[in-house]
């Protein structure tokens, strides 16, 4: 197997970079304010590098508890995969940074302020600062227009994103985009900040989640610091506001809103937004704002199709420094179709699985490594749906499935049902040859080595094969 590389974003193998890697993953998977509740008031307390462990702190015995259970999982697999081999993971409770030492390992907190560990702000002088150093209002640089993907479903996105990044305040204005989740949206916006940033070093840019803008909001209220809220808002360049569809039924939110975006567009200043739905159709969201959000751009990012999911999981595993094959892309890119972060979660798995046994990435492979994912997606498909299936596709009779007849156009689509019975169900070989009509395993067998063989040449039977799957699993 290929050797372990280092995310480009970390330059050595270290607690520091691990936990600095776990923080930006975590970031981008959970909700800023599950992030926020859970993640950013945990510690990387102590890394032993004989024992291969790792302690994690909590402040709270409520944190510690709810950690352990919700996100010990995620952590886990994310320190195995990032040191390459099985990491002991234990979590503790670190009250105020005073946690109980585990032996013989190095105490963080002796050489990194606790702060720094965290990646979260030193408190500061200012209030009006107070708006800017939010941890989310910080564009992840790894989300560019380098690595973003383009197929069919987010070309017209793309483009979009790319003239704006050019001409800010110019073209387009509001920008409007919107789809389903793990569809691109909040990488495409990062991605023209961050393109922005490049070009104009000095440019006021700020991305934030619509939830957070929510809570600047209610912070802003307590302490009566509207106006500096307003001049923070109001003198950005660029305003990166995801997910606005948290702002329904937020009537304070969206009145500042307003507010911040008439002075934006009459400052020329970029606004972009974020939504799951298209303007008109958001419900709790005032008609004033809807018209205002419709009157620049509206673009549409739809769910990616076959070859773009492949592509993209084949430019994740080679940045992860373990290529995929083809045939191991579609394998994935075939099973789990509804997003790009599904897809994502499906290649981390493969690959802990294979840095974990050291194998080769295979389908065999993937398909252990996924086989709950799996399973999940397949739980409605039968051998009876995939007969009935395969036999409307060749235009044969269901019945022939069963029969001993053997004519070459009858017993060929038998072994395709045979295989893909094998491929799409948790049924055994000798399960298979009963339901085609008492046959031995041995002949399910030979039938499941022999199309899986052809197919990964023929093109034309591979298509075949992939459109019955696609209206069985529609
Ligand atoms: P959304 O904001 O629409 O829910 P995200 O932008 O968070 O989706 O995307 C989910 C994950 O998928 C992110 O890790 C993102 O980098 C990745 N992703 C989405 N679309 C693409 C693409 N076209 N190319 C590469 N990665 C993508
Ligand atoms: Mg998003």
């Amino acid at each position: 197997m290929s050797n372990l590389q280092i995310p480009a974003a970390l330059n050595e193998l270290n607690p520091l970079s691990f936990w600095d890697a776990a923080l930006g993953t975590l970031a981008r998977e959970l909700s800023p304010q599950q992030f926020k509740t859970w993640i950013q008031p945990l510690s990387l307390v102590s890394y032993d590098e004989g024992e291969q462990s790792l302690v994690l702190g909590a402040p709270n015995r409520f944190k510690l508890d709810w950690t352990k259970k919700t996100f010990s999982d995620r952590f886990q697999e994310m320190a195995n995969q990032y040191f390459g081999h099985p990491i002991t993971l234990n979590f503790v409770l670190n009250v105020d940074g005073v946690s109980p030492q585990t032996q013989g390992a190095t105490a963080l907190s002796d050489v990194i302020e606790p702060h720094e560990v965290l990646g979260t702000p030193d408190t500061t002088s200012t209030e009006e600062q107070a708006f800017e150093i939010e941890d989310h209002s910080k564009l992840n640089p790894n989300l560019t227009f380098e690595t973003f993907v383009t197929g069919k479903a987010n070309q017209l996105a793309r483009a979009a994103s790319i003239q704006v990044a050019h001409n800010p305040g110019a073209s387009y204005n509001p920008m409007f985009l919107y789809g389903g989740v793990g569809l691109g949206k909040t990488h495409l916006i990062h991605a023209i900040g961050n393109h922005l940033l490049k070009e104009k070093p000095n440019a006021r840019i700020r991305y934030i989640h619509a939830e957070q803008y929510v809570s600047d909001v209610v912070r802003a209220y307590q302490q009566k610091a509207f106006d500096r809220f307003k001049r923070y808002y109001h003198s950005l360049d660029l305003l990166l506001i995801d997910d606005i569809q948290f702002f329904s039924g937020k009537s304070r939110t969206q009145e500042e809103f307003f507010y911040a975006f008439e002075a934006l567009l009459s400052n020329k200043a970029q606004v972009i937004i974020t939504s799951d739905t298209y303007p008109k159709e958001m419900a709790g969201i005032d008609d004033r704002l809807i018209s205002r959000f419709d009157s620049g751009l509206t673009v549409a990012i739809e769910p990616p199709e076959l070859e773009m999911r492949v592509a993209i999981l084949m430019k994740k595993a080679l940045s992860e420094g373990i290529p995929i094959s083809e045939d191991v892309a579609f394998f994935v890119a075939k099973h789990l179709r509804s997003n790009v972060r599904e897809l994502e979660g499906a290649l981390r798995k493969i690959l802990a699985f294979v840095r974990f046994h050291g194998k080769e990435v295979t389908i065999d492979v993937a398909r252990v490594a996924l086989k709950d994912l799996l399973s999940i997606q397949n739980r409605q498909i039968s051998v009876e749906n995939i007969q009935k299936a395969v036999a409307d596709f060749y235009s044969i009779k269901v019945a022939d499935m069963y029969s001993k007849k053997r004519p070459a156009n009858i017993a060929r689509p038998r072994q395709i049902a045979m295989f893909m019975a094998k491929e799409l169900t948790q049924k055994s070989l000798p399960e298979i040859g009963e339901l085609f009509g008492g046959r031995d395993h041995t002949t399910v067998l030979h039938a499941v080595r022999k199309i899986g063989e052809e197919r990964s040449h023929d093109g034309q039977l591979n298509h075949e094969i992939h459109v019955i799957e696609q209206t069985l699993k529609s």
